[in-house]
Order: structure tokens, then sequence, then C-alpha cells
């Protein structure tokens, strides 16, 4: 089960990482804008930064569930050891802690 989740965990990260580098790109083709589209420019790279952030959030969430996986403690709450409902891992797949210690 954890080997098919983390299968599923290493296609996002790629495909979390191909978004940022096609951010990235978005970037690079938006510096040779002229000066009146500069106002629009920036509001657009203010959205970028932040499906950037999230992006990277998210692929640091996962990878470090996959390392939780290999060392055998993937839906282990972090905080006080027990384990993670499978119903919360479903909708969270990356949660370090259970229901009771998350809020
Ligand atoms: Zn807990």
């Amino acid at each position: 089960m954890t080997e098919q989740l983390k299968k599923q965990f290493t296609k996002r990260i790629v495909e979390l990482q191909q978004r940022v580098s096609a951010i990235h790109r978005d970037f690079a083709d938006g510096r040779d804008t002229d000066w009146s589209e500069q106002a629009g420019e920036r509001e657009n790279e203010e959205v970028l930064n932040a499906l950037e952030s999230e992006a990277k959030i998210e692929i640091q969430h996962l990878s470090n569930a996959i390392t939780r996986m290999e060392n055998g403690n993937y839906g282990i709450c972090q905080t006080c050891g027990d384990e993670i409902a499978q119903q919360r891992l479903q909708v969270q797949p990356a949660a370090l802690n259970c229901i009771q210690c998350a809020d």
C-alpha cells in the first residue's frame, strides 16, 4: 500500500516541479514586456509567486511523507505517536499529525 502511495507522491512531486519551472519560464518571458504592461506584470508576478510557494510547500510535504515511508513511520502521528486515521490520510496524504494533535 505504501509503495503505491510513494509512486503517487513521486509523480505529484514531478508535476509540481514542472509547474515551478513553468512559472520561472513565465517570469523570464515577462522581463521584456514594455512599460505600459508593467503594472499588470507585477500583479501577475505576485500570483505566480504565491503559486510557486504553494507548490514548493507541497513538494516539501510530499518528500517528507516519502522519507517517513522509507523510515517506516508513515501514518504515525508525529506528536502523540498514534496511528493517523486512514480517512484523514486519504484527504491529506502528507498529514504529520492525527486529527486530535492537528487541532
Ligand atoms: Zn496525535
